[in-house]
């Protein structure tokens, strides 16, 4: 017997199937998808691998190594998976081993102390970019952070074990300040473990029946008509009872012995949505988020593996659970950034989930209240169905939403942050007992130049993406004229203007308010009414951040300030107000997606107030007021915002009309890392001229990445274009296999959601 082998830890260049013989121990238990040790190289140095197929003859002439070990009683993967493997590696230009380590947990020592010293990362932003830089170069470092950005915090025992390494490495993590040790008492008992109910499914509305029925169909359909739409599209605002649909739909699949998948933004994960699909599925299912150790991690995984259950519930990296016979694969909340991993493999979950469901001829549910622009695309192109719930079950109607032009105010004399229809709304919901929320955007680093007279704001002329300033970064302590902007897509830099280009006004200049200002403002002039505010400085541990939305919800601050994390799955009957601070912020980051982002976000917010009996307010302020996002979110248009932002799209040629990738270099000094730079933008092309029909592909020319230097490493980078990202990563594979970094460290992304 002989079999075929691909390693856990290859470079590209070795990344391909071994063949190895099967020694006759091993001939009963080793299957496709076992874990094995093999001998590989001239030292026969033994090194991890998973059987990828088996077979009787071998036609080579050359000797045969055999296995050395299996490392696993039972196959770990599943053969689908393999298969998955296969085609992430071509769509990511990955190894199998990057693909394979999203599907297979850490290995885990039990826990059985009742307190453990665990870990987890000082600042989880941080550590990404730095490990995306390629600052941390120890493997046994990476290996570290790339688990706790993955599982938050873990037993120190556990760290060790899954990633080999000594206590010394984790005190060396410590000093370099990466990660902090902290005990915690054994954790049993999860709030998701708690009793639930158990509850009958709702008898649906007209609209839920007829989507159930439509994915019911899907679900029956003769398996072999490939040519049938399996991929749908739930449209319906917050409240309009999407997740019945999901729990009703999962419930046929299971009823049809197929497996399913349901993915939630990590923020949803909350212990009231998975007790309201416990209270339909019972324990019968397997819940995989953040804030599970490696060991419970790896006895959810073994369970689904087993096939004790027959739906997953999770974030991004469960999409790839061992489910066999998967029917259906639900993405609640689709158009979320989180669902792309911004760690090696830079996948995104819903790339991911249209793979497994072609594997497995299942179906795709998507589900939004505000789809991305791609998705919606899809339904207009018959790649996928629309499904509709256009009204919110019961009564409760949508709140009035009232756009605050800020140049009013400033005209007015009005230079605080709220404006005085705000802080008017605010005091009378105090009076009343009511509470409120008010959003602000995270990034406050990377800002843009707007006109506070006509809300102009600076643009790059050939993206059409605006221009951002980085004042507090390079060009501290230059006077405003010699401050510079930046394209984040082509590199193009100009001067910030001293004066507004479309309306002459010199009230033209960076803008923005952090929460940490605006928290200050409300003390300053509401005390004694109470703020939490809740941003990444406030929630880093992730272990604060349900303890904030508690306290929220139990009266015991008026209002809530955040960041976008504060728009999202929480139901806070309560609020009867919500602000959005600086809707403009939104649209100044400098991404083609940032009016989409700054709808979906108003959008949500919009719907956060109201929920009770009490009714809502909600008031955007901006100073940018005929911007179409700001508008249309306003009106709750999700129609009127999408035609106008795919006119966009196809005229810049953004998803879905083309598509983008960056490749990032960086490295201690700077002139290094720009040739390669150049060296590498020639390859590519030649590659180009090369080659008949590459016409579509744009390699622009390489610049300074916008945060182009971190932590004393210089960033350069090359943005290129193409008509689809199949067709960018084929023209990209060859070069980047072939194409000696050297010693700069390099990252690719195809289709960014970070520009910066
Ligand atoms: P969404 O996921 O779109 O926000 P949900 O499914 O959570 O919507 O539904 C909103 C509320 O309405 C929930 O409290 C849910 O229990 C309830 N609900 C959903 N469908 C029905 C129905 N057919 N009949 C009665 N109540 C329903
Ligand atoms: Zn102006
Ligand atoms: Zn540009």
């Amino acid at each position: 017997m002989y079999c075929q082998v691909v390693l856990r830890s290859a470079t590209r260049a070795f990344d391909r199937e071994y063949t190895y013989a099967v020694p006759g121990i091993l001939q009963e238990k080793l299957a496709v998808g076992s874990r094995v040790l093999v001998p590989f190289g001239s030292g026969n140095r033994l090194v991890e691998g998973v059987v990828t197929a088996m077979q009787r003859d071998n036609r080579s002439e050359f000797y045969i190594k055999p296995i050395a070990e299996l490392l696993a009683e039972r196959p770990e993967v599943l053969p689908e998976q393999l298969q998955l493997a296969a085609q992430m590696r071509n769509r990511y230009i990955c190894t199998y081993g990057d693909a394979l380590k999203c599907m297979l947990p850490p290995t885990v020592t039990a826990v059985g102390a009742k307190t453990i010293r665990m870990a987890e990362l000082v600042d989880p932003d941080e550590a990404a970019q730095r490990l995306a830089d390629g600052e941390i170069d120890r493997i046994g470092h990476i290996r570290v952070i790339e688990l706790l950005l993955e599982s938050g915090s873990a037993p120190l025992q556990e760290i060790m074990h899954a990633c080999q390494v000594s206590r010394a490495v984790l005190n060396t993590l410590v000093k370099k300040q990466l990660i902090q040790i902290f005990t915690q008492e054994s954790r049993r008992s999860f709030p998701e473990e708690l009793e639930y109910v158990s509850q009958e499914s709702f008898l649906p509305s007209p609209d839920q029946a007829d989507a159930i029925r439509a994915i019911s169909e899907a679900l029956t359909s003769d398996r072999q008509s490939v040519t049938q739409v399996k991929e749908h599209l739930l449209f319906g605002i917050t409240g309009s009872g999407k997740t019945e649909v999901y729990l009703q739909c999962a419930q046929l699949a299971v009823d049809l012995g197929r497996g399913v998948i349901i993915l939630v933004p990590e923020i949803a994960l909350t212990p009231q949505m998975i007790r309201r699909i416990r209270s339909r599925f019972g324990t019968d299912i397997a819940v995989l988020h953040s804030r599970l150790t490696p060991a419970e991690r790896y006895e959810q995984w073994q369970r689904i593996l087993r096939q004790e259950v027959q739906v997953v519930v999770g974030a991004r990296s469960a999409i790839f659970a061992p489910l066999s016979h998967i029917g259906l694969i639900v993405i609640d909340e689709e158009q979320e950034s989180t669902y792309k991993s911004e760690t090696h493999p830079r996948y995104h979950a819903r790339d991911i989930a249209r793979m497994r469901a072609r594997n497995h001829q299942a179906v795709l549910l998507l589900g939004s209240a505000t789809p991305s622009i791609e998705s919606y695309y899809r339904t207009e192109q018959g790649r996928s169905r629309l499904l509709a719930l256009p009204g919110r079950i019961g009564s409760a109607g949508l709140p009035k939403a009232e756009i605050i032009d800020m140049r009013q105010e400033l005209l007015a004399g009005n230079r605080g942050i709220f404006s005085r229809k705000l802080s008017q709304s605010l005091r009378d919901a105090f009076r009343k007992g009511h509470q409120a929320i008010l959003l602000i955007n995270r990034r406050g680093y990377a800002g843009f130049i707007l006109c506070r007279t006509c809300g102009h704001v600076v643009k790059c002329r050939s993206c059409s993406v605006s221009m951002t300033s980085h004042v507090n970064r390079d060009h501290a302590g230059l006077p405003r004229s010699q401050h510079l902007l930046v394209c984040h897509y082509c590199g193009k830099i100009a001067r910030a203007p001293s004066t507004c280009p479309a309306c002459g006004s010199d009230k033209i200049g960076r803008f923005g308010a952090g929460t940490q200002q605006v928290e200050e403002y409300f003390n300053l002039n509401f005390a004694p009414h109470k703020a939490i505010r809740m941003d990444q400085d406030t929630t880093s541990g992730r272990r604060s951040h349900q303890r904030l939305l508690d306290s929220f919800a139990n009266g015991e601050a008026d209002v809530l300030i955040g960041t976008q994390m504060i728009a999202k799955g929480h139901d806070f009957p309560n609020v009867t107000v919500s602000g959005v601070l600086s809707a403009d912020l939104m649209l100044g980051v400098s991404d083609f997606r940032s009016s989409e982002r700054a709808f979906a976000l108003i959008t949500q917010t919009a719907g956060r107030s109201g929920r009770g009996e009490a009714g809502g307010t909600v008031i955007i302020q901006a100073y940018n007021v005929d911007d179409y996002a700001v508008r249309l979110a306003a009106a709750q248009d999700y129609p009127g915002f999408y035609r106008q932002e795919i006119t966009y799209r196809r005229a810049m040629k953004y998803p879905p009309f083309g598509s983008l990738a960056i490749i990032t270099l960086s490295g201690v000094q700077e002139k290094p890392v720009r040739e390669k730079c150049e060296t590498l933008a020639s390859a590519l092309r030649v590659r180009r001229q090369s080659e008949p029909g590459l016409d579509s592909v744009e390699i622009l020319t390489p610049a300074r990445a916008p945060l182009y230097r971190i932590k004393d490493r210089y960033r350069w980078r090359l943005v290129i274009k193409g008509s689809d990202s199949t067709v960018l990563a084929a023209f990209l594979m060859p070069v980047m296999d072939r194409f000696d970094f050297g010693k700069i460290a390099y990252a690719l992304d195809l289709d960014p959601y970070q520009m910066l």
